[in-house]
């Protein structure tokens, strides 16, 4: 079974974001020309995460930090916060999970019409790594 690994490094400004990262990962797929297989799209840090969701309207990304923020309290005692002050982020991360995997058919991304994969930062601004690895098969 072959596969490849590449990873990618996202600059974010904001302590949360939303970044539709479909255009990074379509380039790594179609460089590495896999006709058919999987590509999972993973996230290398814990207060960061990989969602497929809409794209059409960017305030889904917006949508989905505050349902985030409604959800977890940034202050609420928490036992991280006494080590690292970003219990919170990591929570959140931890709903939403640090991969994705996406199927790959005639050379691309099989992604509903509306699809997109996007990363939020939970705890920015940092430079974060994205790993895509391709399987064929
Ligand atoms: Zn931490």
């Amino acid at each position: 079974m072959a596969g490849k690994t590449e990873i990618f490094t996202i600059e974010t400004r904001e302590p949360e974001q939303s970044f539709d990262i479909t255009p990074r990962v379509r380039e790594v797929v179609e460089r590495a020309g896999v006709a058919r297989g999987l590509c999972h799209v993973m996230v290398l840090h814990s207060t960061c995460a990989i969602v497929v969701n809409e794209t059409a309207d960017l305030n889904i990304g917006a949508d989905v930090i505050r349902a985030l923020d409604s959800l977890i309290p940034t202050r609420n005692d928490w036992l991280h916060d006494l080590k690292d002050d970003n219990a919170h982020a990591h929570v959140k991360a931890s709903l939403l999970g640090p991969s994705e995997l996406i199927p790959i058919v005639d050379g691309k991304l099989l992604l509903g019409k509306w699809q997109a994969i996007w990363l939020f930062e939970l705890d920015g601004p940092r430079t974060r790594q994205v790993a895509v690895h391709l399987v064929e098969g």
